[in-house]
């Protein structure tokens, strides 16, 4: 299990990435649009991890909703598993707050889930598995 990346939400992701590619010196992997989720998503790694810009797609997102309410910030923890479904599985036997009962396709060809953060102090955690990737 890794930190596969920490969401931030921001206004305007072209504009934040500034900080990272011209003052840090670090390149954006992929810039990737989830029409599902209303969200463009610029992954910028870092080490094992990445840091992901997320930018709404549209005025009611959950990205734009968050920036509203909260202001732009740390909006997600990404752990990556090796099961998903079976850690879905568990955290809910245990009592925790599911966002997604069942995976769904995020950035990156990966299945995504979130975690309610009322029930994990705080925190939105998304769980994330990749999935195998046909070349
Ligand atoms: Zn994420």
């Amino acid at each position: 299990m890794r930190i596969a990346h920490i969401g931030i939400a921001v206004k305007d992701a072209e504009a934040a990435l500034m900080l990272y590619q011209k003052i840090l010196g670090l390149e954006p992997s992929s810039i990737e649009t989830v029409e599902s989720q209303r969200v463009k998503t610029v992954h910028i790694p870092i080490g094992d991890s990445s840091i992901e810009l997320l930018e709404s797609t549209s005025p009611d997102g959950v990205v734009a909703k968050f920036i509203e309410k909260r202001g732009e910030g740390i909006h997600h923890i990404a752990l990556e598993v090796d099961d998903i479904r079976d850690t879905l599985e568990k955290m809910k036997t245990a009592g925790f707050q599911l966002i997604d009962e069942t995976p769904r396709p995020g950035a990156g060809n990966k299945l995504i889930a979130f975690i309610h953060p009322r029930s994990t102090n705080g925190v939105l955690i998304e769980l994330c598995q990749p999935t195998k990737q046909t070349h």
